[in-house]
């Protein structure tokens, strides 16, 4: 994508992924794959002393493997990973208090929505929602005790693309905001959010950074070492820890991050180019088209696009129930990011729980369907959407 004017992919970037934390030397036994540790205690040479581990929550030799790797990979300093992306979010939002304030993007995760809106708040903290691709909606809903700005670019399902680096050098003007950004969608292969600014990368590591669909699991990358202090402490006194085999799975998986991330965003991007000239097909939402609202911010902040994105077609409810159920393919399921291609219906799956009337404000209709192109023959994967264009039509 580099010679669309994307960002050049990052040089290097397959090399850390296969080698960053995973010093042979590190284990007595010199393993080349580091060990899965399933301990929860280790020993202590002396009433509180110990040689790095005491207790498997509050650190595990795999954990720290992985968390080493997702640093370099994202050219952050710290790692801290949880028991899921919502886990990383419960936690991130923990290091606000009663009476705090947080702006967010509108378009989000259902799943951070749900957690903003119906817990999040119950104790005291509200979030006010508004469009991130103005920056003056965002200005104008800072308070007094705004505390931390979530930025999810690009947003789902809708793929709205919102400026990081303008986003942060506005916020930055009303004091000590933190700005996290919910970087799922492209991974430290297509975006690195800290070079932009960001405080904080937030990660739903169950998706393309695992991308094999058999893990979930969450991580926050930062630069400071304070954020970095008070995550580790949270990290423990939450509990919000992952388990050390799918810290050895997702370990493991970044090993092919570049390849699996370099094809989904080609196969996706001809794809979107050939549901756009579809009959049947109003709109496609993909930030690498250049027909996208913010195409011109797409390319100065990513290397292009992975493999999730949206259309919206011409007929209704009945007609997307019917593409959905006659792709053979595709797998009708929630979720994204994974080896395998999956479709769904937003309004009545993964947006379900974002009241209705938010959910018409924003364009997640009935006829909005969500792709997350995976890593089959991209001409299967084409062919198997022309046929259930032709049965639901
Ligand atoms: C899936 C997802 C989450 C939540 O992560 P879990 O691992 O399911 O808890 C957060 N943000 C985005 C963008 C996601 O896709």
């Amino acid at each position: 994508m580099a010679d669309q004017g994307f960002l050049k992919d990052k040089v290097g970037f397959a090399t850390i992924a296969i080698h960053a934390g995973q010093e042979p030397e590190k284990w007595k036994s010199a393993a080349v794959v580091p060990p899965i540790v399933t301990s929860t205690t280790f020993k202590q040479p002396a009433p509180a002393e110990h040689t790095g581990f005491e207790y498997g929550r509050s650190g595990n030799p795999s954990r720290n493997t992985l968390e080493e790797c997702l640093a370099a990979l994202e050219g952050g300093k710290y790692g801290i990973t949880f028991s899921s992306g919502l886990g990383a979010t419960t936690t991130l939002v923990a290091l606000l208090s009663k009476g705090d304030h947080i702006v967010c993007s509108d378009d989000i995760y259902g799943g951070t929505n749900r957690l903003l809106r119906n817990v999040v708040a119950r104790q005291g903290i509200e979030t006010t929602f508004t469009d991130f691709t103005n920056i003056k909606n965002i200005e104008n809903a800072i308070q007094e005790n705004t505390k931390m700005v979530w930025i999810e670019t690009p947003t789902n399902p809708l793929l709205k693309v919102a400026d990081i680096a303008a986003i942060t050098a506005a916020v930055k003007n009303y004091g000590n905001i933190l700005i996290v950004v919910d970087n799922t969608f492209l991974t430290s292969y297509l975006q690195r959010p800290l070079d932009f600014g960001a405080d904080i990368v937030m990660y739903s590591l169950t998706k393309y950074m695992n991308g094999h669909s058999d893990v979930i699991m969450g991580a926050a990358i930062v630069n400071e070492p304070e954020i970095e202090q008070k995550l580790r402490f949270l990290q423990n006194a939450m509990g919000v820890v992952p388990a050390p085999f799918d810290c050895y799975l997702v370990n493991r998986s970044l090993k092919t991050l570049a390849l699996r991330m370099a094809r989904h965003r080609t196969s996706a991007f001809t794809i979107a180019k050939w549901l756009e000239q579809h009959p049947k097909v109003v709109e496609v939402l993909h930030p690498g088209l250049p027909s996208h609202p913010q195409y011109e911010i797409a390319k100065k902040q990513t290397s292009g696009h992975s493999g999730v994105f949206s259309f919206k077609h011409s007929g209704g409810l009945e007609e997307s129930r019917k593409f959905l159920s006659s792709l053979k393919v595709f797998i009708l399921a929630e979720s994204l990011g994974g080896y395998e291609s999956l479709a769904e219906l937003p309004s009545l799956m993964t947006h379900a729980s974002v009241p209705a009337q938010q959910r018409l404000e924003l364009g997640i209709t009935d006829s909005l369907i969500r792709l997350s192109v995976g890593l089959e023959d991209t001409t299967d994967l084409i062919e198997d959407l022309d046929q259930a264009f032709k049965a639901a039509f």
